[in-house]
């Protein structure tokens, strides 16, 4: 059982109608009907040694914890309000909190996201167990934004012919990772860096993410991988994709390392924190201008097909990339 077939079997069930609960499991956020906002709610655990690695440095851990919530927060096109806060602690270190704090309330200073509350406990010592390590380190967000009710934005919204978006650049993260992993080595000091910098520090598109309401037809934000997050709002809009690869962005850094590698990162990655969305070709211009006045800009990389086209990523002459990976799931391999 994957991850997600674990989610769908145990924890969807089926809504309540007349509640208050209009999007529910399976989206980037749940939409809680109020009125004439919509409120969307999202939920994200880090754990050290699956999310981050031990040691990593706080200030970018309290960044990233938030980070990975307000771009659930932008796919659903939603403006940030607040955030709760759990922890589950090994120690009470007052350099490591200091840190972690600076990181984490200089993100939400800038959206304008207000910490409301939260848990913090002590993870307990397996010493006793005479293993000779505390329990991991546990940071659990859940924010909430809002958004005026006609906005409402979910994975479901793809029709066949629809442009095919991402921002900014895929891969770069991941890349990241293979160097701290020693699984590629000679990367340059200044390209480590930057790649360093998209794993550490991702940039929540939320300003682009309400920029986009009312044009994009559906939207996701790329944490498990540009293909596996792809295939979740193709499964949800019932729906198939042609990608050309030619047109997904890479970084300076991304596309300096062997193609193979590129294609790997950029396309089964994550860690990207991007906006993957689809637009009617009606938009296109719109959309256009959206990536003109955006910090961060917006290609086209392919279209949307009929459900029978499946996913596929093809060259500049129409050739079949192979894509022997699949996304980020946390019960396979
Ligand atoms: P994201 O990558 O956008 O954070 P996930 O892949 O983690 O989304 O989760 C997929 C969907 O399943 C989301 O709608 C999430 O809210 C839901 N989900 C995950 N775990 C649970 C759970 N234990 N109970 C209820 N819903 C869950
Ligand atoms: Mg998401």
């Amino acid at each position: 059982m994957n991850e997600f077939e674990l989610i769908d079997r145990f924890f969807t069930r089926p809504s309540v109608a007349g509640g208050i609960v209009r999007q529910g499991v399976g989206d980037d956020c749940a939409l809680l009907d109020c009125g004439e906002r919509l409120l969307a709610l999202t939920t994200d655990l880090l754990l050290e040694g699956r999310h981050f690695l031990p040691g990593v440095d706080p200030a970018s851990l309290g960044h990233k914890a938030l980070a990975v919530n307000l771009s659930d927060l932008a796919a659903a096109g939603a403006t940030p309000r607040a955030f709760q806060l759990a922890l589950a602690l090994p120690r009470a270190d007052e350099a490591w909190l200091g840190a972690f704090c600076r990181g984490l309330f200089a993100l939400a200073d800038e959206h304008g996201c207000v910490l409301a509350g939260g848990d913090t406990t002590r993870v307990p010592s397996l010493a006793a167990q005479a293993v000779a390590v505390d329990g991991p380190l546990t940071i659990c967000i859940t924010a909430i934004g809002e958004l005026p009710r006609q906005a409402a934005r979910t994975r479901g919204g793809a029709r066949a012919g629809d442009d095919l978006w991402v921002s900014g650049t895929v891969g770069d993260a991941r890349a990241a990772l293979a160097c701290r992993r020693g699984e590629i080595a000679g990367v340059p000091a200044g390209d480590l860096a930057a790649l360093a910098r998209r794993m550490d520090r991702p940039q929540p598109r939320v300003a682009l993410g309400v920029a986009l309401r009312g044009l994009a037809s559906a939207a996701i934000d790329v944490s498990d991988g540009l293909l596996g997050d792809l295939g979740h709002v193709t499964k949800r809009s019932r729906v198939g994709a042609i990608i050309e690869w030619e047109r997904v962005p890479r970084s300076a850094a991304l596309s300096r390392l062997p193609p193979g590698r590129q294609r790997q990162y950029a396309l089964a990655g994550g860690d990207d924190y991007e906006l993957l969305f689809t637009a009617p070709e009606a938009q296109r211009a719109a959309v256009e201008a959206v990536g003109a006045a955006s910090s961060v800009p917006l290609c086209r990389i392919g279209r949307i097909v009929d459900a029978a086209g499946g996913v596929r990523v093809v060259e500049a002459d129409g050739a079949e990339v192979p894509t022997p990976w699949q996304g980020f799931d946390h019960f396979s391999g």
